[in-house]
């Protein structure tokens, strides 16, 4: 037999604040006293349940032997399952749990240590529990410097934009670009929004990643005036940023040139009902004479009614609908569906991921009117966009000439 161990859970109600928030206080409260019950009936003799405050609980088992921590986790997480009655409703609550054990009983360290470990059980999707382990605290360590670079990054200018083009589906003539972020890593080299973006949202920097992206694109649009002639330059929106009480303001501090400018948002943006503070943000995007255009379309749950309501210039279809129409059938009607609500609503239609030759001449026939993808380029340093633009515009001239 194993010798006994000290074990202590780290307990914290998921979305508490939503509870609290959606249903009262009242409701709260009947919460905290349901998983106060359900920790009291879990542990045993000589077990200690505890609230911490708020939303926090903590279970102190000094002699864990058996598999006693396993007993009571099992416990807690079954009875969890059975919903709480609230008026007519039934509300289920879930729990993340961070587990530490040592041979002693360092209170503070335990403490400290299955602190780390409810934080991984949040951060890997919540209702769960996680053991500490050593790993734990350097993956931590590592993510802070990484979170750290990348703060420095985006104030010494290391995130930039790369842009892809987007051509007119019946002339394949360059029509526009997006700017897609790339970090200028100094050790790591180019990286892509993959490596940084999660990392960019859970530490509160997608909106200032936005903004910085924004500024460089402003900048590269008034360097080159001429060249950029009748190309719009799309920029990613992130939902934070549309979320952002300053963004008006930011955006009247820039020189925007009207109507050559569109912004991307997301899809999931329009799930929710929009807050009026975003609805002020999307007209004031308007009235500074930026498009507004919905990304990924047919990734997410964009509702008709939404898009009837925010009236889009233009709707960007979703590569992961675009892949497959050479050999589905009922992918292509769903393209040509898609175009066809959006000819009802008068919005433009774009069609990304797009890799071959034989999709762009389909979605053309489909009514596509923009195409974006491998296909036509990949995304590239505005100096090579640049040297691209000139290329084809000499081309162009003595096909003119010829
Ligand atoms: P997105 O807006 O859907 O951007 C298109 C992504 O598809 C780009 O990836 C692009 O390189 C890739 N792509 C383009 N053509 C093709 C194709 O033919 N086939 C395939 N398989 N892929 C293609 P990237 O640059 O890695 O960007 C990924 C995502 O990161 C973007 O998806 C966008 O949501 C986000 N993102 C990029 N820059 C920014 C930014 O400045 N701000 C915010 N908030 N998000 C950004
Ligand atoms: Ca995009
Ligand atoms: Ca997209």
């Amino acid at each position: 037999e194993e010798s006994a161990k000290v074990t202590l859970l780290h307990i914290d109600v998921d979305h508490f604040k939503e509870i609290n928030d959606r249903f009262g206080h009242a409701v709260g409260d009947l919460v905290l006293r349901h998983v106060s019950k359900i920790l009291v009936e879990a542990i045993s003799a000589g077990d200690v349940a505890a609230r911490l405050g708020g939303d926090e609980f903590a279970v102190l088992i000094p002699k864990d032997e058996c598999d006693k921590t396993n007993a009571v986790l099992d416990h807690i997480q079954k009875s969890l399952e059975s919903p709480i009655p609230v008026g007519d409703q039934a509300l289920i609550v879930c729990c993340s749990i961070g587990v530490a054990s040592a041979m002693s009983a360092d209170l503070a360290k335990l403490l400290s240590q299955s602190d780390l470990a409810l934080y991984h059980a949040k951060r890997n999707g919540r209702n769960r529990a996680e053991i500490f382990s050593d790993e734990m605290a350097s993956a931590l360590a590592t993510e802070r410097q990484l979170a750290q670079d990348l703060r420095s990054g985006l104030a010494l200018g290391q995130i930039r934009p790369f842009y892809q083009v987007q051509v007119d589906a019946k002339s394949f003539r360059v029509n526009g670009v997006e700017a897609l972020a790339r970090w200028h890593h100094p050790t790591r080299g180019i990286l892509a929004p993959a490596h940084f973006l999660s990392l960019a949202s859970y530490n509160g920097l997608v909106a200032e990643l936005d903004d910085v992206i924004l500024m460089a694109v402003l900048a590269d649009m008034q360097s080159l005036e001429s060249q950029l002639e009748g190309i719009r330059v799309s920029v990613n929106l992130s939902a934070d940023r549309l979320n952002d009480p300053e963004l008006i303001t930011k955006l009247g501090s820039y020189d925007i040139p009207p109507g050559r400018l569109s912004f991307e948002l997301i899809e999931t943006i329009f799930l929710d009902s929009l807050s009026d503070h975003v609805r002020q943000n999307i007209e004031a995007i308007k009235s500074f004479g930026i498009d507004i255009e919905i990304d990924d379309l047919g990734s997410g749950h964009a509702s008709l009614l939404g898009l009837l309501e925010l009236r889009p210039d233009r709707v960007k279809i979703d590569r992961q609908l675009v892949m497959p129409i050479l050999q589905s059938v009922p992918s292509r009607r769903l393209v040509g569906s898609l175009v066809d609500i959006a000819r009802a609503l008068d919005m433009g239609v774009i069609a990304e991921g797009v890799e071959t030759i034989e999709h762009a001449k389909v979605l053309a026939d489909l009514g596509v009117h923009t195409l974006q993808g491998y296909a036509f380029g990949r995304p590239q340093s505005f100096a090579d966009l640049t040297a691209r633009l000139e290329q084809e515009a000499l081309e162009a001239d003595i096909a003119c000439a010829g």
